[in-house]
């Protein structure tokens, strides 16, 4: 059974790398990484290319201080360089087979321009991620802040109510918080 990853109508394929190791115990280089502009995607492989199985990050979920998204180049315990990227519920390190740290600094531009939709600042000369616990609450307002824009372009729903006229008890339907003119009584009132 392969497990494919489907694009959403409105989800694009930003980058894909098919030599990729996930998580703290390195047996080799199978999985497949691919970064959309909804979803870092891991797919994890076995060592004869058979798929087992797919994990999704939202991007949404990573966490943005000072308007920089927080993926940067960490070490891995053999001092190889990786991927480390910070979740608001935790933090996940994918290494490349090839590629060193030009790759590294591809992906990183890339999922900052997942996250906030802007292209990459120019670089800061701190490589640091997140210096210290006092800084979770402006993480999570400046996160809040990117998700927040995001959300502010979409139209708000309109809830549709069905209730009764308070006046003749007919059943009347709309939007909540419109008024509306009962047909039978012709009283005004609101949903
Ligand atoms: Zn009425």
């Amino acid at each position: 059974m392969a497990a494919k990853y489907s694009l959403q109508p409105n989800e694009v394929v930003f980058l894909k790398d098919e030599s990729v190791m996930h998580g703290g115990f390195w047996s080799a280089y199978t999985d497949e990484l691919m970064l959309t502009n909804l979803n870092l995607v891991l797919i994890k492989k076995g060592l004869f290319g058979n798929s087992k199985g797919i994990t999704t990050f939202p991007v949404n979920q990573i966490k943005v201080y000072n308007q920089q998204a927080q993926a940067v180049i960490g070490k891995a315990t053999n001092g190889s360089d990786l991927l480390e990227v910070y979740f608001l519920n935790g933090q996940e390190k994918f290494a490349f087979q090839s590629g060193g740290k030009k790759k590294l600094t591809e992906w990183i531009a890339k999922i900052h321009q997942a996250v906030t939709g802007e292209e990459a600042p120019a670089p800061q000369n701190t490589g640091r991620a997140l210096p210290g616990a006092e800084m979770v609450a402006g993480v999570l307002k400046d996160t809040l802040d990117v998700f927040k824009s995001k959300l502010a372009t979409k139209p708000a729903t309109p809830m549709k109510v069905a209730g009764k006229c308070r006046g003749c008890g007919a059943p009347m339907a709309g939007v909540q918080g419109q008024t509306i003119i009962c047909s039978y009584c012709d009283s005004a009132q609101q949903l």
